[in-house]
């Protein structure tokens, strides 16, 4: 280094020193050193004023453990023949202050085995400090100070290398939402602040807690035997309600966990902790609830099938099948009800069961839905060709979803007009279920609909625990009693007296009857002598196709 450069690294304020090293017999390294110029630091100025010579109180100084990192790097750069060490050590200042020194250290082995030193040495604390400012942004999350989204990733990662079973706990406080929305944002922050501090306390040493997003929280633990132990106090802490502000605030957590299998990554390991969480939410689980492998292959066929549905829509895969629904006075087939069928060329037949709850939960329940309204309105009007009965109706089923898209009441009414028939010809059926979770943002289409001309039935009746208030503010034309009260008749005297409860309900409220899962003789002549109306079931028919559908709706064929 020329002297100019050291004059200005100097006046910089870098310590400039050169020594020497010596390594004993017994491999210690013990070295000298004294500094050009004077100290730089006031504190350094001081110090040395006391009398001791620059090395032994640097020595002295410096953190042990930080001196034994320096020796090793020198004795490094021997054996590799370098002559360049750069350290960063620590100098205690007193009172429990440390500073961060940066050393650039030059090294060169003598012949006679000693080892000359030249170094100069910057202040770094006050650098280390931003970038550990800027780590802790990095890392942390600023609501709740717990370790953020990336660090818990990381910190996974690092955890599966050196443990064989790690546990992940997913925990959600489910009524966030509604929490931030009465109490305001503010205290919807103060319970994830309480939140996470009654989780990390809970936790205590055993594991460490973050926050991935919003209300989602999550528990590293390394030590798989603790699991079930700590779930156990981990779910206590979620039933207490969080004290904010001297008000209780009462949430609802939802809780999944897992724990790793051989080779598994920390993307797997969440992922896994989410769709034990998600199966909590769905299911209303007032207990954590365990990861299962099933639930990995149950979210690999949704996706599956909603990816298969889509093209089977294009490729023509979907088709109506219809059940004949019976006028109890005359026998005779009057309406039908269209229920859609899926013939996959990969999967076979899937179950409307099984495809519509899939279908539900993405936008595709909209296409789908137009195919069954469209094909609907098609067959209604083939069949008044074929039978000249105009009064005929045909049923079919509306998701929440459909109710829910401001675009529907068009599609009927576009489909109407394709097809040159009258509302009155159409029944729209909605689940007594989906209706309830959501009167209030239905009401309106179903208003419109019913203005317009179709008839509304309310399905499935006697399963989704109506209000009679909502019941009756609703536009409803039908009411569809469920099959399970149709099936105990004769069977089981508490369903009967239900089954004639809702009967008296719906005349009340001016509602056609349709019962529905008619099996056996014994239960259409029960209903009939109720007056219940119409019928539906395989005592009748099963779905049939449009053909087969014909040839039972003509005046000449019997109902059963
Ligand atoms: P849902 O609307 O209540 O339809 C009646 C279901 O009961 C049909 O099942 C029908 O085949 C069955 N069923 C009728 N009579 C009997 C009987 O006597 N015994 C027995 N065991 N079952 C009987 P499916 O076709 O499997 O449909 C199941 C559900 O899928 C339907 O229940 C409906 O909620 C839904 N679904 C069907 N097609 C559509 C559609 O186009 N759109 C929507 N959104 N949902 C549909
Ligand atoms: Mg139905
Ligand atoms: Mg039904």
């Amino acid at each position: 280094m020329t002297e100019s450069l050291v004059q200005t690294l100097w006046s910089a304020g870098c310590i400039i020193w050169s020594g020497k090293a010596i390594v004993a017999k017994d491999g210690t390294l013990t070295w000298v050193g004294e500094m050009k110029y004077d100290p730089p630091f006031v504190w350094l100025k001081a110090a040395l004023e006391q009398g001791q010579p620059f090395d032994l109180l640097w020595e002295h100084l410096r953190v042990d453990e930080d001196s034994k990192r320096w020796k090793s790097a020198i004795f490094a750069a021997i054996k590799n023949k370098e002559q360049v060490v750069n350290t960063e050590y620590r100098i205690q200042l007193g009172e429990g202050n440390t500073a961060w020194f940066c050393e650039q250290l030059r090294v060169e082995l003598q012949p006679d085995g000693s080892i000359d030193l030249n170094a100069f040495v910057t202040d770094v604390t006050e650098s280390r400090r931003k970038a550990e400012e800027v780590r802790t942004l990095a890392f942390y999350d600023t609501v709740t100070g717990l370790i953020n989204r990336t660090r818990i990733h990381d910190l996974i990662g690092e955890v599966l290398v050196t443990q064989p079973k790690v546990g992940v706990i997913g925990i959600e406080i489910s009524n966030f939402r509604s929490i931030n929305e009465s109490w305001g944002a503010e205290i919807g922050d103060s319970v994830l602040k309480e939140t996470a501090k009654a989780l990390a306390d809970s936790v205590g040493q055993q594991g460490i807690v973050g926050r991935l997003a919003g209300d989602d929280f999550v528990v590293i633990v390394p030590d798989d035997s603790i699991m079930t132990q700590l779930v156990n106090r981990l779910d206590e802490v979620c039933q207490r309600p969080s004290q904010v502000e001297g008000v209780d605030i009462v949430k609802v957590c939802r809780m999944g966990y897992v724990i790793s299998e051989p080779g598994e990554t920390a993307v797997g390991l969440i992922r896994k902790a989410n769709l034990a969480l998600e199966n909590a939410r769905k299911n209303q689980s007032p207990f954590a609830v365990a990861y299962k492998p099933e639930m990995s292959f149950r979210a690999k066929m949704r996706v599956e099938l909603e990816t298969a549905m889509r093209q089977a829509l294009m490729d023509g895969e979907f088709y109506l099948m219809f059940q004949p629904i019976v006028d109890n006075k005359s026998g005779q087939v009057v309406k039908a009800e269209a229920l859609l069928r899926w013939n996959s060329s990969r999967f076979g037949a899937v179950s409307p069961g099984t495809f519509i709850p899939i279908a539900e939960e993405s936008d595709f329940i909209n296409d789908l839905g137009n195919f069954v309204i469209d094909e609907t309105a098609k067959k209604i009007a083939l069949l008044q060709k074929e039978l000249g009965d105009p009064t005929f109706a045909i049923s079919m089923n509306l998701s929440l979803r459909q109710l829910k898209n401001p675009a529907t009441l068009n599609i009927f009414k576009a489909a109407m007009q394709r097809h040159n028939i009258t509302p009155a010809n159409m029944i729209i059926e909605v689940t007594e279920s989906s209706i309830m979770h959501d009167a209030g943002e239905c009401v309106s289409m179903l208003n419109m609909l019913r203005d317009s001309g179709f008839m509304l039935a309310i399905d499935d009746f006697g399963t989704g625990y109506s209000s009679l208030a909502t019941l009756a503010s609703l536009p409803f034309g039908c009411l569809k009693i469920d099959k399970r009260f149709v099936d105990g008749i004769g069977i089981d005297r508490k369903q009967e007296e239900v089954l004639q409860t809702i009967i008296r309900l719906a005349r009340a409220l001016n509602l056609q009857i349709v019962a529905e899962g008619i099996e056996h003789k014994a239960q259409y002549e029960f209903l009939r002598e109720l007056d219940v109306e119409f019928s539906q079931g395989y005592f009748f028919a099963k779905p049939l196709g449009f053909e087969d559908l014909l040839s039972r709706c003509r005046p000449d064929a019997l109902a059963a």
